[in-house]
């Protein structure tokens, strides 16, 4: 069974799943010196009204991956998954396109202060026991690699979340910069730690529409994360589908999750620009918008149930299935 924040559910039935979304990006050191940024009642209450409009679209499963370092927060998360019926999937992982946290440069195997890793603890705690005392357990792993490549602190991370991967058995979702080639590079390292590639979503792939770049990470194996609609600055909403579009002409349809990398409520990300600049950034623009184009773009029902179902069932049932053999 995949834990959920209300609970557990079957591989079977968890739907239509969006892989990559936030309900909250927040930023844990504001949201104690600056309460104020962060209204909670009022962003409770938009949550819920979000991800009911969001379920009615049919979407059954949503995919959290905000862990630590995007300000995670269950507790609050916990207020919301009980008004709602749509499944919420918790991630754990550190996010940090560079330094790892102060803590982990540190501690750990052969630094200052010698012994086992203490993200990999953290992970391993988060996914078998739960998160915090909130009993909730993590369904996924989270890495991120972004514009300054494989540094030490992103290394650092990624070792953790090896360790913990193979620890645990949880799938791993990475956020990727397909322009700079972090995805192989991503690939390259879980490979080498004897990572199963074909459980591994790398993420944030629709930002290029370089078929060449995509079927060279999704030929290892890898399900490419097409989970930016709507986030103009990085590609064009149209350029994102024609790519998801001839990448299941192709044959790729059992390589591709469908998502918006969106959120309900961002500190980085004013609400006034998404509205202005950003309509599409949804996940509520997925199932009409999204899906009717791929459509009408000549994807065919059964590709398209490929990435909105099978795909995320085969991913996030892979823990529960070996643990269950
Ligand atoms: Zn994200």
């Amino acid at each position: 069974m995949i834990p959920t924040l209300t609970g557990t559910v079957a591989e079977d039935a968890l739907g239509r799943v969006l892989m990559h979304e936030h309900v909250f990006v927040l930023n844990a050191e504001l949201m104690i010196n600056y309460p104020a940024m962060f209204p909670e009642d009022a962003m409770v209450e938009r949550a819920v009204t979000v991800l009911k409009e969001v379920q009615a679209t049919g979407i059954d499963t949503y995919v959290d991956l905000s862990v630590m370092g995007t300000g995670r927060n269950v507790p609050v998360l916990h207020r919301i998954a009980e008004q709602v019926d749509l499944k919420i999937l918790l991630a754990t992982g550190w996010y940090t396109y560079h330094e790892a946290p102060v803590f982990a440069q540190l501690n750990g195997p052969g630094r200052l202060f010698d012994g086992p890793d203490p993200l990999a603890e953290m992970f391993i705690q988060d996914i078998r026991h739960g998160i915090g005392q909130t009993g909730v357990r993590a369904a996924v792993l989270k890495c991120s690699a972004d514009k300054y490549g494989m540094t030490d602190g992103v290394m650092n991370v990624m070792q953790a979340v090896a360790d913990a991967h193979l620890e645990t058995e949880a799938p791993i979702f990475t956020h990727s910069d397909p322009g700079n080639g972090t995805g192989l590079a991503q690939q390259d390292y879980f490979e080498s730690r004897g990572v199963d590639l074909t459980g591994v979503v790398v993420g944030h792939c629709g930002d290029t529409d370089d078929l060449d770049v995509l079927r060279r990470i999704a030929d290892r194996g890898s399900v490419l994360g097409m989970d930016r609609f709507g986030l103009e600055s990085r590609l064009p909403y149209e350029a994102r589908v024609e790519a998801v579009v001839r990448m299941c002409a192709l044959g790729y349809a059992d390589r591709m999750v469908i998502s918006t990398d969106s959120s309900v409520f961002s500190m980085n990300f004013p609400d006034a620009h998404r509205r202005d600049h950003l309509p599409l950034w949804d996940a509520r623009s997925v199932m009409p918008r999204v899906v009717a184009d791929l459509r009408a773009g000549g994807v065919g029902e059964d590709d398209i149930d490929q990435m909105m179902q099978h795909n995320p069932a085969r991913i996030l049932g892979s823990a529960s299935r070996r643990e269950d053999a």
